[in-house]
């Protein structure tokens, strides 16, 4: 068995509060009820054939499109064509670092194991998550889907992460708080670990990496 010499983490919901409530903030702000969001979703997606928020994570479409999309499909949802603007810039005002995950970052790096970021996000959200904490003093890769033109779960961001890292994918420990993705990780042999807590997400890398 080869050993595990990198932890590859999520970025939403692991490094940082959970997504859900971030998202919920910016519906309230923006005065959409969450079930009038998740239909206007459904909407564009039907009327697409794809989902609104994959292509903006995929670089498909600009976050200006797809605040205009999603006005479009919240005006005859809501009777008044809402006003979608900064979407990022409200949701990263209700994201918050998770430092107990930070701490954990910090801690495998002092013992030699190496650390990359494996983000679904989105271009224009880049400066903003980017200034939540020091990326690259503690990251030595990032792969964001924004960039690369795919997304988890999809094999190939998985699979390209790893060829940027020269591991095989059991040589590698992969955190996301999304099933989705951690089922995709473990489908291709990563050591995933699914984050519902601090507490528990830190004690299962240190358990890995103890073998
Ligand atoms: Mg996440």
């Amino acid at each position: 068995m080869s050993r595990i010499e990198m932890v590859i983490s999520d970025f939403g919901g692991v490094l940082t509060t959970p997504l859900v409530e971030a998202f919920l903030s910016v519906q309230d702000r923006v005065g959409i009820p969450p079930k009038t969001f998740g239909e206007a979703l459904r909407a564009i997606s039907e009327q697409e054939g794809t989902n609104p928020l994959f292509e903006l994570e995929c670089g498909r479409i600009t976050e200006r499109e797809f605040e205009s999309q999603l006005a479009d499909a919240l005006e005859p949802l809501l009777g008044h064509r809402p006003v979608i603007q900064e979407f990022g810039l409200l949701l990263f005002e209700a994201l918050e670092p998770n430092p107990g995950m930070l701490d954990l970052i910090r801690e495998v790096r002092r013992d030699g194991i190496r650390t990359a970021l494996l983000t679904n996000n989105v271009k224009e959200w880049e400066p903003k998550w980017r200034s939540m904490f020091p990326v690259d003093e503690l990251f030595e890769t990032v792969v964001d889907s924004a960039f690369v033109g795919c997304r988890k779960p999809d094999p190939r961001i998985y699979q390209l992460t790893l060829e940027r890292v020269e591991l095989e994918p059991e040589q590698c420990i992969f955190i996301d708080d999304m099933q989705i993705n951690v089922d995709a990780a473990n489908e291709l042999g990563l050591h995933a670990v699914h984050f519902r807590e601090t507490a528990q997400a830190r004690a299962e890398v240190h358990s890995l990496l103890k073998g």
